[in-house]
């Protein structure tokens, strides 16, 4: 039972990661499919083989970079892979014994399970590491499902408690692959807040008295203009932090340049008190940046500060509907453009 849950979880993590074409995942999950289908064989010959070739295979592809799937490097990789389970099944005694003892040897420790757990946990901190610098949701599901089969394999010999590390292992990789999906359709990948069609959703599920409110950058054409695409892209995930902390995930952006709060159950003048708050955060700060000399080479570190304008609104007898409510935002914040800018106008 237990190794048919492995297997099925196995199945779907193969599943998605060739949908997703996470191919480092992908690797990882035939890795612990080869695995499963020997524990589930029940033979010591492809146990010991999983054992002698599961961790170089599976550092391999922690540190290989991801690439594009067709290349010689996953080829080489898969005819590594072919080749252990055919040393595993088929191989006479002799040869694999002799291939086991050169292989595991290298394995630190002197219980080889251990050994082997042990050269699958540094690749699960390398991924760590990557995930660490870079952030990619990918690598953080590799590193946690490199830690479930490092106790696989430390727990080899028992039988039941290696099968749950291997399904939790399985389990593992299809949740990290949906939650990266998920963060795919909802969060917007530069500034880190929720995105316009998570907006549409919270919409729909708004009710009683609410007030929403509409954010734009001032000035962020001439920005670009003048200190770069980068130099912007730092600007707007710095005004999305600021919202953020003083939103919440009531934020999200509206697209470019613009974000929308959501203050549910808020009167607009408390919803006022808490935009003004944000406005003045912003334009205390100076956001460091490196303009784009007219070489098209970074220049000098530089402070400069922008503004935002603000347009809110709540719903009333007037205006029932959150479309209704934006448009009025929307409007307020017109208004308080024309007035100046860096300011909160209320509709
Ligand atoms: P206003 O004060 O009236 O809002 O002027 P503005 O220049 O901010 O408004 P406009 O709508 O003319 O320009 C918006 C600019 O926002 C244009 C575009 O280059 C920039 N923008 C939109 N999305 C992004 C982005 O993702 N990154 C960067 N760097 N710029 C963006
Ligand atoms: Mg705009
Ligand atoms: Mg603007």
């Amino acid at each position: 039972m237990l190794s048919w849950s492995a297997a099925v979880l196995a199945a779907t993590a193969l599943v998605l990661a060739i949908g997703f074409a996470r191919h480092r995942l992908l690797l990882l999950a035939i890795v612990l499919a080869a695995t499963i289908a020997a524990r589930a064989a029940g033979g010591d010959r492809a146990l010991q083989s999983v054992l002698a070739f599961a961790p170089i295979l599976l550092l391999v592809a922690a540190l290989m970079p991801e690439a594009r799937w067709r290349t010689k490097r996953n080829a080489g990789w898969l005819l590594l892979l072919a080749f252990a389970l055919l040393i595993g099944l088929h191989a006479p005694a002799h040869v694999a014994a002799g291939l086991d003892r050169v292989l595991i040897g290298l394995w630190p420790g002197s219980d080889p399970g251990r050994g082997a757990a042990a050269v699958v946990g540094v690749a699960s901190l390398a991924c760590l590491v990557r995930w660490v610098v870079r952030g990619a949701m990918a690598e953080l599901t590799a590193s946690l499902a490199l830690l479930g089969f490092a106790l696989a394999l430390a727990w080899l010999a028992q039988v039941e408690r290696s099968m749950q590390a291997l399904a939790a292992t399985g389990c593992t990789i299809t949740l990290g692959l949906l939650y990266g999906a998920y963060r795919m359709a909802f969060v917007d990948a530069l500034s880190g807040l929720r995105n316009r069609r998570a907006l549409d959703e919270a919409l729909e599920r708004l009710s009683g008295s609410y007030a929403i409110a509409m954010v734009d950058i001032d000035h962020f054409k001439s920005f670009n203009d003048s200190h770069g695409h980068a130099a912007g892209d730092v600007v707007l995930r710095e005004v999305a932090s600021r919202l953020r902390r003083h939103a919440g995930s009531a934020s999200y952006r509206y697209g470019g340049e613009e974000f929308c709060i959501v203050f549910e159950d808020a009167a607009v003048e408390r919803a006022e008190a808490s935009l003004e708050s944000v406005r003045a955060a912003i334009e205390a700060r100076a956001f460091r940046v490196r303009p784009i000399g007219r070489d098209g080479k970074p220049g000098k570190p530089k402070d400069v500060k922008v503004t935002v304008s603000l347009g809110v609104a709540d719903r009333s007898e007037k205006r029932r509907t959150p479309k209704e409510v934006i448009t009025a935002a929307d409007k307020a914040l017109y208004r308080a453009k024309a007035s100046g800018r860096n300011r909160v106008m209320r509709g």
